[in-house]
């Protein structure tokens, strides 16, 4: 196949329906290794779906291990030429994809809409979420300071520098199609590594479009190389394996990251983690309630509840709860519930029927357990893998929705009794990515940051990724950070050059 026309006259239409098919027919459907779309070695494929009504979106190449092959020998040789290219030309290149991605915004949203399932606002949130970390890497690109300094003897003067790191292997989830492939790839870009993507299966398409805008904005040959597969370890194994891969960036589950983990010390590669979240969001008896139920609305059912953002453990102080599930209660009740494409719909399809079972799963069990129902509580029959915004009170600490990953639209509320208490609630996860703090008291708010462990704090409110702040985890949440000045120096190493004083 050669690549597709993306200003295709076709993608005007107006029509949702022709606008639909016109997405898909611009969008490759090929493994893209130095600088070409290709079939896969061994001539397998699999199926992109429609989570909201199982209808098959696409057809895509599978890459095997031959494929990996061919990635590592582009990534391996391109690496040299293009880390000497200047900062401002990488730069001007991500700044290009930036105004690409805004362009082509709608059919972007469109087609994450379609193979992810979240309505189409939020789709359209993610590309410009998405989108900012092109133009803030393009912007750090040209500002990856060194130093130069006098040793304190005067022996020596230092000179430190700051090389790419090599070519890195990234692997991305499905739950945010763009944004988390745009914040391994920028920063790669910026530092001067080249790459192998790969996005997750359930929702290759956004990648494989992106890339075509890159290729777009000049990306040279060999920089970026995308292998969508439905066979993930036949890739990653060979690869880690390979001693020219520097690096692996892996957003995704915590156990699957475990696992590459390991794999990675056998080339004591570089390695960032962005897994699992467990975040509590802790609301006092002094906090501004309207606040409070916003940013629990936006911090629980974005994106469905399926973000490793996503506030899973309400935590409310016994003299304000009542109160707070009541309002919450009529906000969650309030939410429709459809298909991504319709513009009226507040809540998608969860991702797969597996994720469906789940999510009901973790309901049942905390309802055995005493936990009772306010809101929803059920799937929602038909087509697609609907679950109802579900709202839980009384759930016990030893409830599973209490201690797992929810990734469903399911908010659980305990309720606490001291500052003391919420603070040991909070931090009884083996987790620590995002945590929410409500409160009109600035100190207590400072105070319970500086006792929680966990690497985001939305302090009054429910939102807080964004491409200039340092977004990463601690515990077993991840190593590193992706975003802010220090999203770049994942994608770098320091070199030290003794020089001779004068
Ligand atoms: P997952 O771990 O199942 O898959 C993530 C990626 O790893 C996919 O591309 C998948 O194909 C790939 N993969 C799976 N097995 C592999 C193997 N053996 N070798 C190589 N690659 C393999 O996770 P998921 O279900 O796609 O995503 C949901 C998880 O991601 C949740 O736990 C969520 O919290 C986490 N997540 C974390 C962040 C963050 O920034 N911390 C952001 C989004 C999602």
């Amino acid at each position: 196949m050669t690549s597709p026309d993306l200003t295709s006259p076709d993608l005007q239409a107006h029509d949702l329906t022709s606008r639909v098919q016109a997405t898909l027919a611009a969008t490759p459907t090929q493994l893209f290794i130095d600088g070409r779309w290709r079939e896969a070695d061994s001539g397998s494929h699999f199926t992109v779906e429609n989570p909201a009504t199982g209808d098959v979106l696409a057809t895509v190449a599978s890459a095997g291990s031959v494929d990996a092959a061919a990635a590592m020998d582009a990534a391996a040789t391109a690496q040299e030429a293009w880390g000497r290219t200047s900062s401002r030309s990488r730069a001007e290149i991500l700044r290009r994809g930036f105004d690409l991605v805004q362009e082509r915004a709608e059919d972007l949203a469109l087609l994450m809409t379609l193979e992810m399932g979240k309505p189409l606002a939020q789709s359209r949130g993610e590309v410009g979420y998405g989108g900012e970390f092109l133009r803030w890497f393009s912007e750090e690109a040209v500002r990856d300071y060194g130093r130069y300094a006098d040793t304190p003897e005067g022996n020596l003067r230092m000179l430190v520098t700051r090389k790419p790191v090599g070519p890195c292997l990234l692997i991305t989830p499905w739950n945010f199609p763009l944004a988390m492939a745009t914040r391994k790839v920028a920063p790669a870009i910026a530092a001067g590594c080249t790459m192998i993507l790969k996005p997750a299966g359930l929702t290759p398409l956004t990648a494989l479009y992106f890339t075509q805008l890159m290729t777009e904005a000049g990306l040279p040959a060999g920089v970026l190389n995308v292998l969508p597969t439905d066979s993930p370890a036949e890739i990653s194994e060979p690869l880690l394996a390979d001693s020219r891969l520097r690096k692996i960036s892996f957003t995704g589950s915590t156990a699957v990251g475990k696992h590459l983990m390991r794999q990675a010390t056998e080339n004591v590669l570089r390695t960032s983690m962005e897994l699992g979240g467990n975040g509590p969001l802790l609301v006092f008896e002094d906090a501004d309630l309207d606040k409070a139920v916003a940013g629990a609305m936006a911090a629980k059912m974005r994106n469905m509840g399926e973000a490793c953002t996503a506030a899973n453990r309400l935590l409310v102080h016994e003299s304000v709860a009542e109160e707070f599930i009541a309002r919450l209660a009529e906000k969650m009740s309030a939410l429709k519930v459809g298909p991504g494409l319709e513009e009226t719909s507040d809540v998608g399809p969860l991702i797969d029927a597996k994720a469906c079972a789940s999510v009901e799963g973790l309901v049942v069990e905390a309802v055995e357990r005493g936990a009772k129902v306010v809101v929803g509580g059920h799937r929602i029959e038909g087509p697609g893998h609907f679950y109802a915004p579900t709202l839980l009170r009384d759930v016990p600490a030893e409830a599973r929705v209490m201690r797992e990953e929810i990734f469903g639209p399911v908010a659980p509320v305990m309720t606490f009794s001291t500052e003391d208490e919420a603070v040991e609630l909070a931090n009884a996860t083996e987790y620590g990515l995002a945590s929410y703090v409500f409160t009109e008291n600035i100190s207590r708010g400072l105070r319970i940051g500086d006792r929680i462990d966990f690497g985001l704090l939305g302090l009054n409110v429910g939102v807080i990724s964004n491409a200039a702040a340092p977004f990463g985890g601690v515990k077993q949440s991840g190593l590193g950070r992706e975003g802010g000045a220090e999203g770049i120096s994942e994608y770098t190493s320091t070199q030290y050059i003794g020089v001779e004083s004068p």
